[in-house]
């Protein structure tokens, strides 16, 4: 872990430096090949995430789901467990950052991109800010609790120590239309349990 150490330093040194010659000569063409490699690899991440969201929905629990990715690796997964562990701080993001933090023996998760398939809640976002995380990648916008710019900032604001930088949107219909889903099959559940009480037996 002492390498990983090293490599973030010189990493945030260079950033300090930029921008960078190169990428002051980089034709138009340049960038939007690079936008475009990027938004693949964005969207092979953000199936992964989604992997994990079908787990929290096979055990009847809201479809959200995380990956962390350092230099290309996957190195913390995680699914909403809120309802089966009893506890509020189960949350994807958190679990997927328990487990990156847990594998590289560091809470500053520099370097690393987190992508989730909704927008996180307060709590994962201050978390996110905590961990220090360079990116955050979001499928899905939340309009009750997002705090990655819709309802609050927490990942991105200027008086906190650490600003993330999010790209929003990457498969998102795909991530709402699971939410959408679950949310309609749970209507319906709830639905016939209510007929069935008002029901004579
Ligand atoms: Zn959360």
């Amino acid at each position: 872990m002492q390498l990983y150490r090293q490599h973030k330093v010189i990493k945030v040194i260079y950033k300090h430096i930029s921008p960078a010659p190169d990428e002051m000569r980089k034709t138009e063409e340049q960038l939007a090949a690079e936008a475009a490699a990027q938004r693949k690899t964005d969207e092979r991440y953000m199936r992964q995430a989604i992997a994990q969201a079908k787990k929290a929905m096979s055990l009847g629990e809201v479809p959200i789901g995380c990956v962390i990715v350092y230099e290309g690796k996957v190195i913390g997964r995680g699914y909403n467990r809120r309802n089966t562990d009893h506890t509020t701080l189960a949350h994807a993001e958190i679990r997927a950052i328990r487990k990156a933090s847990r594998l590289i023996g560091d809470w500053r998760l520099e370097g690393c991109t987190l992508y989730c398939t909704l927008e996180p809640c307060p709590m994962c976002a201050g978390a996110i800010e905590q961990a220090r995380i360079d990116r955050v990648v979001i499928g899905a916008r939340s309009d009750k609790s997002g705090c990655a710019g819709t309802l609050l900032n927490i990942v991105a604001n200027e008086k906190l120590m650490h600003q993330s930088e999010i790209t929003f949107d990457i498969l998102g219909d795909t991530c709402s239309a699971l939410l959408r889903e679950f949310f309609k099959d749970l209507r319906r559940r709830v639905k016939t349990q209510n007929r069935a009480k008002i029901l004579p037996v």
